[in-house]
Protein backbone atom coordinates (compact mmCIF):
# COMPACT_ATOMS: atom_id res chain seq x y z
CA UNK A 1 0.00 0.00 0.00
CA UNK A 2 1.63 3.21 -0.91
CA UNK A 3 2.46 5.70 2.22
CA UNK A 4 -0.16 8.28 2.61
CA UNK A 5 0.15 11.71 1.91
CA UNK A 6 0.96 14.30 4.61
CA UNK A 7 -0.30 17.86 4.20
CA UNK A 8 0.10 20.84 5.96
CA UNK A 9 -2.16 23.55 4.20
CA UNK A 10 -4.97 23.11 2.60
CA UNK A 11 -3.90 24.77 -0.61
CA UNK A 12 -4.53 22.59 -4.08
CA UNK A 13 -4.07 22.56 -7.58
CA UNK A 14 -6.16 19.36 -8.26
CA UNK A 15 -7.92 17.24 -5.82
CA UNK A 16 -5.95 14.86 -3.21
CA UNK A 17 -5.96 10.91 -3.29
CA UNK A 18 -8.80 10.22 -0.80
CA UNK A 19 -6.46 8.88 2.55
CA UNK A 20 -4.39 12.05 2.31
CA UNK A 21 -3.69 13.11 5.97
CA UNK A 22 -4.33 16.61 7.00
CA UNK A 23 -1.30 17.35 10.28
CA UNK A 24 -2.62 21.20 11.38
CA UNK A 25 -0.73 21.88 14.64
CA UNK A 26 -0.51 18.38 16.38
CA UNK A 27 -4.16 17.56 14.85
CA UNK A 28 -4.79 15.25 12.10
CA UNK A 29 -7.17 15.43 9.31
CA UNK A 30 -8.07 12.40 6.88
CA UNK A 31 -9.41 12.64 3.64
CA UNK A 32 -12.41 10.60 3.82
CA UNK A 33 -14.31 12.51 0.32
CA UNK A 34 -13.91 14.82 -2.63
CA UNK A 35 -17.26 16.21 -3.89
CA UNK A 36 -18.03 18.29 -7.19
CA UNK A 37 -20.07 21.54 -5.94
CA UNK A 38 -21.66 24.46 -8.06
CA UNK A 39 -20.76 27.48 -6.50
CA UNK A 40 -24.03 30.11 -6.04
CA UNK A 41 -22.20 32.16 -8.92
CA UNK A 42 -22.35 28.83 -11.36
CA UNK A 43 -18.39 28.38 -10.59
CA UNK A 44 -18.01 24.45 -10.48
CA UNK A 45 -15.99 23.42 -7.58
CA UNK A 46 -13.80 21.01 -5.34
CA UNK A 47 -15.56 20.67 -1.79
CA UNK A 48 -13.21 18.08 0.50
CA UNK A 49 -14.38 16.10 3.16
CA UNK A 50 -12.33 15.55 6.34
CA UNK A 51 -12.65 13.61 9.21
CA UNK A 52 -10.74 14.66 12.97
CA UNK A 53 -11.30 14.18 16.49
CA UNK A 54 -12.39 16.73 18.70
CA UNK A 55 -9.53 18.45 20.72
CA UNK A 56 -11.68 18.31 23.77
CA UNK A 57 -13.72 15.32 23.90
CA UNK A 58 -12.25 12.94 21.47
CA UNK A 59 -15.09 12.37 19.22
CA UNK A 60 -15.32 12.15 15.39
CA UNK A 61 -16.13 14.67 13.53
CA UNK A 62 -15.95 16.07 9.92
CA UNK A 63 -15.46 19.21 8.48
CA UNK A 64 -15.70 20.59 4.43
CA UNK A 65 -13.10 22.69 2.76
CA UNK A 66 -12.61 24.18 -0.58
CA UNK A 67 -9.26 23.23 -2.26
CA UNK A 68 -7.82 26.10 -1.09
CA UNK A 69 -8.52 27.62 2.56
CA UNK A 70 -6.72 29.81 4.35
CA UNK A 71 -6.45 30.45 8.28
CA UNK A 72 -7.81 27.70 10.77
CA UNK A 73 -10.14 24.81 10.33
CA UNK A 74 -12.48 23.81 13.19
CA UNK A 75 -10.50 21.59 16.25
CA UNK A 76 -13.97 20.53 17.50
CA UNK A 77 -16.54 18.48 17.35
CA UNK A 78 -20.09 20.46 17.11
CA UNK A 79 -20.45 20.23 20.02
CA UNK A 80 -17.25 21.74 21.66
CA UNK A 81 -16.79 24.26 18.71
CA UNK A 82 -15.93 27.42 20.30
CA UNK A 83 -15.32 29.94 17.54
CA UNK A 84 -12.72 32.05 18.72
CA UNK A 85 -11.02 29.93 21.57
CA UNK A 86 -7.82 28.25 20.16
CA UNK A 87 -6.43 25.01 21.45
CA UNK A 88 -2.60 26.02 21.56
CA UNK A 89 -0.88 29.13 22.89
CA UNK A 90 0.17 29.49 19.01
CA UNK A 91 -2.97 29.47 18.38
CA UNK A 92 -4.48 32.01 20.46
CA UNK A 93 -1.15 34.66 19.92
CA UNK A 94 -2.00 34.32 16.26
CA UNK A 95 -6.04 35.23 16.48
CA UNK A 96 -4.77 38.12 19.11
CA UNK A 97 -2.28 39.50 16.37
CA UNK A 98 -5.59 38.95 13.92
CA UNK A 99 -7.95 41.23 15.79
CA UNK A 100 -5.52 43.64 16.41
CA UNK A 101 -5.50 44.37 12.53
CA UNK A 102 -8.75 43.28 11.72
CA UNK A 103 -10.62 44.23 14.82
CA UNK A 104 -13.82 47.07 14.72
CA UNK A 105 -11.74 49.85 15.64
CA UNK A 106 -10.34 51.14 12.03
CA UNK A 107 -6.10 51.33 12.60
CA UNK A 108 -3.86 53.94 11.43
CA UNK A 109 -7.15 55.92 10.19
ZN1 LIG B 1 -15.91 17.36 21.50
Amino acid sequence: MPKPVVIQTIDFNKTPAIGALLMKEGQRYELVAANGHIRKDGTPTILLTWRSHCADCGSAFEIVTGLHTKGSINRRCPLHTSPGRSVTAKGRARQQTFMARHGRRQVGR
